[in-house]
């Protein structure tokens, strides 16, 4: 149903578009076309007595009569359509495409709308031909590419957001969404089993741009398929050197490769090396030991104690000098207790947020579904524990 400010806005889009009337009349003369007047102050009349499908009727009338009536419907038809109101956006626009003497420009803007219409009406098929048609228009073509790739996105047909980010973006262009889809693609080619072709899509993302420790991790998934831990060991070992963040989603391979090739002393060796040169990692290491329940290796069971020693909610929850009076071994099965509690805790709750939109999830992602950004997710450890440990006193206690 229209809103009151729909009739409202509505009504001054009338009176704005009377008084320019007014004003061009003025400056032409008494020979211009009268009617016209009239017709406004009656469908101003219609909106403020909300009645809008006779104020419609009454504007798609007008278009017939005077071009310089167009921006006011479109106007009327992007308010529609803001308002929620899909039906007469495209009713408005419609009747525009239906008069015959439409410039080239105007026929383009009124397709481009419809099209936009069509989008919040969720016709995305035809959205996406409208789109197509206009993707050559002179006036509209980037605009049409822009919303197409928006649709394919959505559609996750990554071959065609593809070709048409290449047609949009310039060579020298910094986009970080190329080696994403090349990524999305290099991906299901691995899950379907044609390693080979998700090689070919990995092979032009460059290193050090974004998407590229993406591209390597894929890479490292097919290491480890192909069981050549060596090169999988190498390839996480260098994406956490960048990007230690990812951690959490890393461990249990990296831990599992390490294992397979006997190396353990080299994982501990490159875990202690990173948090000396990043001390914010250990509390990272330590929650991805904690959600991986891996707290066998000395490395990972020496961050998670220190992450429960030293981080604030937490020692104010558990008795702390009890806790270091104790000798290791009962010392030890009272940190693997709260490190349960903390991650039964952590499966039921958003444990990653978009540093762009704030959006939350609570599974790693490389798109945000907000703001359609790419790579912007990170993970929330330290924030979410305090926040999970106080949102609940009877799993609160639990953890005491
Ligand atoms: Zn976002």
């Amino acid at each position: 149903m229209p809103t009151e400010s729909t009739f409202f806005l509505a009504g001054l889009f009338i009176i704005a578009a009377a008084a320019g009337w007014a004003f061009a009349r003025f400056n032409r003369g008494a020979d211009a076309a009268a009617p016209i007047s009239a017709d406004y102050i009656r469908g101003l009349n219609l909106v403020l007595n909300r009645k809008t499908d006779e104020a419609l009727e009454l504007f798609v009338r007008m278009a017939e009569v005077d071009d310089e009536t167009l921006e006011t419907h479109f106007a009327l038809g992007h308010l529609f359509r803001r308002r929620g109101e899909v039906d007469r956006a495209i009713r408005v626009h419609q009747n525009l495409l239906a008069r015959p003497n439409l410039s080239e420009d105007q026929r383009d803007q009124a397709l481009f709308a419809l099209g936009e219409d069509y989008l919040s009406a969720g016709l995305f098929d035809r959205a996406e031909n409208l789109f197509g048609d206009l993707s050559d228009s002179p006036s509209h073509g980037k605009s049409a590419q822009q919303q197409l790739l928006s649709i394919y996105e959505r559609e996750q047909d990554w071959k065609l957001a593809l070709e048409v980010s290449r047609k949009l973006d310039s060579p020298l262009d910094d986009s970080d969404r190329i080696p994403h889809y090349l990524c999305e693609l290099a991906e299901k080619a691995r899950r379907d089993g044609d390693l080979p072709r998700a090689r070919e899509y990995l092979k032009p993302i460059s290193k050090g741009r974004r998407g590229s420790n993406r591209g390597i991790l894929i890479r490292a998934a097919i290491a480890i398929e192909e069981e050549d831990f060596d090169t999988a060991v190498r390839l996480y070992h260098r994406v956490l050197e960048t990007d230690g963040y990812l951690i959490a989603e890393i461990l249990h391979s990296l831990v599992e490769s390490h294992r397979r090739r006997n190396s353990l002393p080299e994982l501990q060796q490159f875990l202690s090396k990173l948090m000396v040169a990043d001390p914010s990692l250990e509390a990272d290491i330590a929650v991805a030991a904690i959600l991986s329940n891996m707290l066998d290796e000395p490395v990972l069971y020496a961050a998670v104690e220190a992450f429960i020693l030293h981080n604030d909610t937490l020692s104010s929850l558990v008795d702390l000098e009890h806790l270091t009076s104790l000798d290791a071994e009962p010392r030890r099965g009272v940190v693997v207790r709260i490190a349960g509690g903390l991650r039964r805790l952590a499966m039921g709750s958003a444990r990653y947020r978009c540093i762009q939109c704030g959006y939350s999830t609570r599974r790693f992602i490389w798109n945000c579904p907000g703001c359609k950004a790419w790579e912007t997710v990170r993970p929330v450890n330290r924030i979410q524990f305090e926040g999970l440990l106080f949102a609940d006193d009877s799993t609160t206690a639990k953890v005491t």
